[in-house]
C-alpha cells in the first residue's frame, strides 16, 4: 500500500496521460486535416507513448495494491488555429505534464517513499525530453516552416518517427 496523497496523485496521473494522448490525437487530427501527415504521424505516435505512460501508472498502483478509479477524460480544449500555435501549446502541455510529475516526487519525499521515487525517476527524465522535443520542433518550424519547400521536407521528416515501447518496465 502506498500513502494515501500519493497513490490519490498517481491515479490522478492516469487520468492526465490518457488526456495528453487524447489531446495529442486532436493535435493529430489537425495536421491531418490541413494536410501535414508527417505531423499528424508524430502527433499519432505521441499519443501512443502518452497511453504507455497512462498504463505505467495504472500498473505500478495496480502493482501496490492500490484501487485504481477511471474519471472522464477532458475533452481537448485548445483552439487549433494554426500549424505553429499547436507546437506550442505542445509545449504548455508538457510543462504542466512536468508539474504534475514534480508534485507527485515531491509527495513521494515527504513521506520518504523511495519506491515511488524511484518509479517517477523515469518520467523526471521523460519529461526533460518531452520538453526538449516540443522546444525542438518549435524552432524547426520558425527556421523552416515558412518556406514551402522547408515545409515539405520537415515534414517529411516527421513521418520518419518510429513508435518504441517505453524502455521502463514494470
Ligand atoms: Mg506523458
Amino acid at each position: 500500500m502506498l500513502n494515501n496523497k500519493v497513490a490519490e496523485l498517481l491515479n490522478k496521473q492516469v487520468n492526465a496521460e490518457f488526456y495528453s494522448a487524447y489531446l495529442y490525437l486532436d493535435f493529430a487530427n489537425y495536421y491531418q486535416e490541413i494536410g501535414l501527415d508527417g505531423f499528424a504521424h508524430w502527433y499519432t505516435v505521441q499519443a501512443q507513448e502518452e497511453r504507455d505512460h497512462a498504463m505505467l501508472m495504472l500498473q505500478y498502483l495496480q502493482n501496490n495494491g492500490e484501487k485504481v478509479t477511471f474519471e472522464a477524460i477532458a475533452k481537448p480544449n485548445k483552439e487549433l488555429t494554426s500549424k505553429e500555435i499547436v507546437l506550442v501549446y505542445g509545449l504548455d502541455h508538457e510543462k504542466l505534464v512536468t508539474s504534475l510529475i514534480h508534485a507527485i516526487y515531491d509527495a513521494a519525499y515527504e513521506v520518504r517513499d523511495f519506491r515511488t521515487m524511484q518509479f517517477l525517476d523515469w518520467f523526471v527524465k521523460e519529461q526533460g525530453e518531452e520538453e526538449k522535443n516540443a522546444e525542438d520542433l518549435i524552432r524547426k518550424m520558425k527556421l523552416f516552416g515558412e518556406d514551402a519547400k522547408g515545409l515539405y521536407m520537415l515534414n517529411a521528416e516527421m513521418l520518419n518517427r518510429v513508435y518504441s515501447a517505453p524502455s521502463l518496465v514494470l
